[in-house]
């Protein structure tokens, strides 16, 4: 066991997430420093941790399909460069999405040019707004990546900046309903259009148009998924920080961020492996937060620190719960026509009715499903898999929230067996046979992302990206607390790139106002 207590670090990052690793990976390999990285979780990894279950059965959690990771682009450079070249992609084969609704399926292929043509072809009696479209969401995600990018920029330049881009936050800040009804008439195509809600967590009445656009945009040229499995991301990126004399320790729950005079200094730090060790504690120049804003403003930096947003932040909507259920196939899900595409499987055209339906049990199905097939992206799969997403209610499972995982009693695993069978009801329905397939299922609740995530009320994409959370102060990597800094998809909005670049930000920032773009220089010239 090491003896962490008596070794010197450069900086603490709280949490391995994808976002936490980034950062930590660039301060150690860029910037030659010693970071300590602290996971509650037994794994690391965060969203990006993978399970196995019967010594066959595989399954990445927050892993399914990543966009924009063409040979070149950025996203790939900043792996590229925070794996040492290691990690390797494979891109998903066409089509790479199915939306699937009761009286049609619409498929998706890579390229912008042609799901442009695809929407025309089926519903060309729209086509001047579909083109309208293809603009306004380039134009829209353009102001999402340049809001969530202000903070590199020095503050004076901040008005010239709002300036350029904030034209496009007119389209961008209205909710996605309202940029539909405003532009769309049919109802068919105005369902099409947003059936990947699924990928930012809001249904259409609830997201910003900017989010919305951020996610299309993203997935235009297809979906790429980790040689390996999601679990390659952590277990590559881990050695970067190694190389540099940093350490990456499991089953360490920071429990409070130090702040002596208004300057972070350290953190207390309980060992979840040894229920009777004392807090340990470790002080570092640098503090860097993955835990989440809410985590780290309300639970890690102590109460009597005054924070100007305290009520602001405990007040702001929740995030987005679901439900997983993971199965474990006995025959290859090919027998049914599965290639390994997503299947966006809706019953109705109405998504925003989706959300505030009544929970799922044995009398009420869900209404929406996202079925997705593992072993499909992983060449090396000993078993096949599926798995199964669909909306969740964190209140529902409220009152087992206090007990312990695998301890929640007869009522709530009766509760998930009505749960799985519902949800394997829904695939049923669509493509019948499919239950036949089944040797072993799993399911996972909001307690059980609360459990394992940490994150605030098992949410799975950090603070909602509703309009107003464009307005917030406290999602920024820079903190009121003198060297104290947040990273992760709370500071970039939107799945694994976003929560990566989040860590690009905030290693940047570190360093100073042009910290970012030297990265950036950096990297995308290696
Ligand atoms: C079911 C699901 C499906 C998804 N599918 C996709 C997808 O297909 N594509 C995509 O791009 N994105 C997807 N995502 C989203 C993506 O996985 C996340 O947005 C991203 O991984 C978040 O990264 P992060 O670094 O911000 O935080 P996280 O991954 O949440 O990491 C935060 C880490 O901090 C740790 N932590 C929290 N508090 C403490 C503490 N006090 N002490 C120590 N450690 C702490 C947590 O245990 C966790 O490991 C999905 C997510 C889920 C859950």
């Amino acid at each position: 066991m090491v003896n962490m207590g008596r070794q010197k670090f450069d900086a603490i990052v709280i949490g391995s997430g994808i976002g936490g690793l980034t950062c930590a990976a660039l301060l150690s390999k860029f910037h030659r420093k010693r970071v300590l990285v602290l996971e509650q979780h037994f794994t690391v990894g965060g969203f990006t941790h993978g399970f196995d279950r019967k010594g066959k059965f595989h399954w990445d959690v927050g892993v399914h399909y990543i966009g924009e990771m063409e040979e070149g682009g950025t996203g790939r450079d900043v792996f590229n460069y925070i794996t040492n070249g290691q990690l390797k992609w494979q891109k998903m084969a066409d089509p790479f999405e199915k939306f699937v609704y009761p009286d049609f399926t619409f498929d998706v292929y890579s390229g912008a040019k042609r799901f442009e043509g695809d929407l025309i072809q089926k519903f060309p009696h729209e086509r001047k707004a579909i083109k309208k479209y293809f603009k306004d969401i380039r134009k829209a995600a353009f102001w999402f990546i340049g809001d969530s990018m202000l903070e590199i920029f020095p503050f004076f330049l901040h008005p010239l900046l709002r300036k350029i881009y904030g034209h496009f936050g007119k389209i961008g800040r209205q909710t996605t309903q309202r940029y539909l009804d405003k532009n769309f008439r049919d109802v068919q195509l105005k369902a099409v259009l947003v059936s990947q809600w699924g990928d930012y967590g809001l249904p259409p009445c609830q997201s910003s148009f900017g989010t919305h656009s951020s996610i299309i945009t993203h997935f235009l040229e297809g979906g790429w998924h980790p040689v390996g499995g999601g679990k390659q991301i952590p277990d590559l990126i881990v050695p970067t920080i190694e190389q540099s004399g940093g350490i990456v320790i499991t089953q360490r729950k920071v429990a409070e961020i130090i702040i002596e005079n208004g300057v972070a200094v350290g953190v207390k730090v309980q060992n979840l492996g040894d229920p009777d060790a004392e807090l340990e504690i470790y002080h570092a120049p640098v503090i860097v937060s993955n835990a989440g804003a809410f985590n780290t403003y309300i639970k890690l930096v102590p109460p009597e620190f005054p924070l100007p947003f305290r009520d602001e932040i405990k007040e702001f909507q929740k995030g987005t719960n679901v439900l997983t259920l993971y199965l474990g196939l006995k025959d290859n899900p090919q027998k049914l026509g599965f290639k390994g595409e997503n299947h966006w499987i809706h019953n109705t055209y109405y998504h925003n009715a989706i959300v505030d339906a009544e929970p799922i049990d044995a009398e009420h199905l869900p209404q929406f499903g996202y079925l997705s097939f593992p072993s499909f992206k992983n060449p090396d799969a000993k078993g096949h898999t599926a798995e199964i997403i669909v909306a969740g209610n964190y209140d529902f499972f409220s009152q087992w929230q206090d007990k312990k995982w695998k301890h929640r009693g007869d009522d709530y695993k009766q509760l998930k067996a009505e749960i799985t069978d519902s949800i394997v009801t829904l695939v049923e329905n669509y493509y019948p046979g499919f239950r036949d397939l089944i040797e072993y299922t799993e399911l996972a609740t909001p307690l059980t992302f609360e459990h394992f995530g940490a994150s605030d009320r098992g949410a799975i994409y950090g603070i909602p990206c509703t309009p107003k959370r464009f307005d917030i102060p406290w999602a920024n990597a820079r903190t009121p607390i003198k060297n104290l800094y947040l990273t992760g998809v709370d500071t970039f909005p939107n799945g694994i790139m976003g929560a990566m670049m989040g860590g690009v930000k905030t290693a940047g920032l570190i360093d100073g106002h042009f910290g970012f773009l030297t990265l950036m220089a950096v990297m995308m010239h290696k």
